[in-house]
Order: structure tokens, then C-alpha cells, then sequence
């Protein structure tokens, strides 16, 4: 069971794997066991696209412990095309301004240090949808 759940924590690291309920079939993220639309259980994983849109967003200046050395920086609410909505931060937006609806698509990046012990901490970020 630990391990099973160790497991499940990093590839969460690595890219956007939710659940997808066996019942209804609405898609899962975080990760919760159980669905939120039906309420019952819920454990298939699914693994997400990565692609979303901003649903909306927000600059912060005034950063938690850890993550000075990136503010300012902007957090949205991404809607994935699959349905559910993650909060991270954006990056890589350059001169861009972000918008309400503008595509995005999850990348792994450097979320902060931790400075006691020297770890970095990775995670997942959206940036700006390349052109294809
Ligand atoms: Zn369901």
C-alpha cells in the first residue's frame, strides 16, 4: 500500500496521472479514489494529456517560503481538455500576455529549492501551447 501510493505521488511528478471513474466516466484529478460526480469508487488510472486552457489566473508577488526566486510569477486554474480543473504555475510565457482561453500544455519544471537540505523540488507547470 505505501509503496503503491510512493508510486503513484512521483508519476504524479512526472505527468498528469488522474483516475477515470468506472462508472460514469468522468476524469479525475488530483487523484481522490473516489468520483466526485457519482461518488463511487473510483481507483483506474488515467493519464492526461497535458493539454488545457486558462480558465483564469492570477500574479503572485508576494511569494510562500521557498518560492522567492521565481516571483513574480503567475498561477492559473487550467481547465484540461479532459474535464477537470489544476491550479499550477505558468512558465516559459516570455513577453506574452495570458489570457482567459488561451491553450496551454503541462511541462515538468524546477519548482523551488528546498534551501535545508539542497533538494530541488520538481513538478508540473503550463506553458504556452506551441504552435504545431
Ligand atoms: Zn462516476
Amino acid at each position: 500500500m505505501e509503496v503503491s501510493r510512493h508510486w503513484r505521488l512521483r508519476q504524479q511528478r512526472y505527468s498528469l496521472v488522474g483516475e477515470v471513474c468506472p462508472h460514469c466516466q468522468v476524469k479525475i484529478f488530483p487523484p481522490r479514489d473516489v468520483c466526485p460526480d457519482c461518488g463511487q469508487e473510483a481507483r483506474t488510472a488515467y493519464a492526461f494529456s497535458g493539454r488545457g486552457e486558462v480558465y483564469s489566473f492570477t500574479t503572485v508577488y508576494t511569494p510562500p517560503a521557498g518560492y522567492e526566486e521565481t516571483a513574480p510569477y503567475t498561477v492559473a486554474l487550467v481547465r484540461l481538455a479532459e474535464g477537470p480543473l489544476v491550479t499550477a504555475q505558468l512558465t516559459d510565457l516570455g513577453d506574452q500576455a495570458v489570457e482567459i482561453g488561451m491553450p496551454v500544455e503541462m511541462v515538468t519544471r524546477r519548482l523551488r529549492s528546498d534551501g535545508e537540505r539542497g533538494m530541488l523540488v520538481y513538478g508540473y507547470k503550463f506553458r504556452p501551447l506551441l504552435a504545431a
